[in-house]
């Protein structure tokens, strides 16, 4: 079946007073051929539109319609997409999919690479598996921003880091994206000994070599879990080695800063909990432009959280009882540390963080979004907990009550014995969490049909 036939018609919407009706399959607008949401969202823009509809029985007719420009035509189709997710030609020795224990749900293992995710959703994609002809489709179409998984601008550094002898071809792509002005920001996985060193110095240097179109770039540690088993060998950062990638971006990213006014380059916070180091001030982090990569997160909570405290009423904090957090073993320092300035602000807020051990994936991962609920339940129970424990919202998939390892929030609670708060990542909501004050819950990204959201948000890409 086609993925363009229309699976809902938004009542009041455009297509509905034009009479689009449900089950009709849209193949043009304005004479272009539309084959996927990118078609459609960039030839829907337009005022006056002229639909090309086909019903089940293979009729066509055209519709004329007019429109607010930008205005959504209010149409659903099949599949987010209006197409199959592309899936991706390589086969990364850092991939993290390759390295998740066996037996968790099918869509976790899925390993997408598709351009037009990268800029409705800003998956990152490789450019490994785009025809002559999409190359073009992003020019002409101006997809811009798109988000590049780089790793090594090195050719054939990039085609053994990605298992595809192509690889080295994908940067000759974002030279013709940089010179047609799409914009691209830019992630490296750095892996010890392979791509950092002499090896990053150049990659840092060919990219800023594309800017303004190369706009920003982060520089996030290899992930590296306990499945390993028949795969190459990577080990994972030591805080020698990460103090070291540290302070080789910043001195790349200050020469920068003097010459083009934009550092340009960020390590993730991770990289800096690794290497044992303070955090950067919140300016150091210009845009924020890298916040999904864990670029400064941290920092920002850290404002947020400070700013929520000088506002809050004496009589917010009143009420506030002890509490627990648990988190990923790198941040667990740093909530600590916010727990004390809630403490030394008002005496009054008073709670224990407890570090998860990532027994799930192995103890070498120590982000907290990977924390699974039986960790949780196995390292927590008996332990005074307060009267409720706050995780954060990333341990759950996106929108739901239910951990990595399809353990739910009830279960740990009902383990437990204390009611289990997600707190998203905004140190506003952190406050009001500690002081026991009732938040709205995280959105859950209604844009999506469910099933397509997780399967393009496992919350564990490589
Ligand atoms: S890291 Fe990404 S691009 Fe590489 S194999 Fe895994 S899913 Fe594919």
């Amino acid at each position: 079946m086609s993925m363009t036939v229309i699976r809902a018609v938004e009542p009041r919407s455009p297509a509905h007073r034009a009479g689009v009706r449900v089950g009709e399959t849209l193949t043009q607008i304005n004479g272009h051929m539309i084959v996927d949401v990118l078609d459609y969202k960039f030839y829907s823009y337009d005022p006056r539109l002229e639909l090309v509809l086909r019903d089940p029985e293979g009729n066509t007719r055209t519709v004329r319609l007019r429109k607010s420009e930008g205005e959504d035509l209010g149409l659903e189709f099949e599949t987010y997409l209006m197409d199959r997710a592309r899936s991706c030609a390589n086969n990364c020795i850092f991939c993290f999919v390759d390295q998740m224990p066996p037996g968790m749900r099918p869509t976790l293992y899925f390993k997408d690479d598709d351009a037009r995710l990268s800029f409705l959703m800003g998956n990152y994609l490789t450019l490994t598996n785009l025809s002559p002809r999409e190359v073009q489709r992003i020019i002409d179409l101006r997809i811009s921003p798109i988000n590049v998984s780089v790793h090594t601008t090195d050719p054939q550094l990039r085609a053994e880091m990605l298992k595809n002898p192509r690889a080295g071809e994908g940067i000759e792509i974002m030279r013709r994206f940089a010179q047609n002005h799409i914009t691209m920001n830019c992630q490296i996985v750095s892996c010890p000994g392979i791509n950092d060193g002499p090896a990053l110095d150049k990659t840092l240097a060919d990219l800023a070599g594309m800017y303004p179109s190369v706009n920003s770039i982060s520089v996030v540690p290899v992930g590296v879990t306990k499945y390993r088993e028949g795969l190459y060998p990577l080990k994972p950062y030591t805080r020698e080695q990460a103090a070291a990638l540290v302070d080789q971006v910043e001195a790349f990213a200050q020469k920068h800063l003097e010459e083009k006014e934009t550092r340009l380059v960020w390590c993730s916070d991770e990289f800096y909990l690794l290497a044992g180091r303070e955090l950067p001030e919140e300016s150091y982090f210009e845009e924020f432009t890298q916040l999904d990569n864990g670029v400064g997160m941290l920092r920002l909570l850290m404002s947020e959280f400070g700013r929520g405290l000088d506002l809050m009423e004496e009589e917010e904090m009143a009420g506030a009882t002890p509490f627990s957090i648990a988190t990923g073993v790198s941040a667990a320092p740093f909530l600590e540390k916010l727990v004390d300035m809630a403490w030394a602000r008002c005496g009054k807020i008073e709670g224990k963080v407890y570090p998860i051990l990532n027994r799930f994936f192995g103890e070498t991962i120590t982000v907290a979004g990977l924390v699974t609920g039986r960790d949780l339940i196995d390292q927590l129970r008996g332990q005074p907990l307060g009267e409720r424990l706050l995780i954060p919202a990333n341990m759950l998939r996106a929108g739901e009550r239910v951990f990595l390892d399809d353990v739910t929030l009830d279960d740990v609670e009902r383990e437990l014995g204390v009611p289990v708060i997600p707190t998203a990542q905004d140190g506003y909501e952190l406050l009001d969490a500690m002081c026991g004050i009732q938040t709205a819950p995280p959105p859950s990204m209604p844009n999506l049909p469910e099933d397509e959201y997780y399967r393009y948000n496992p919350g564990v890409r490589g």
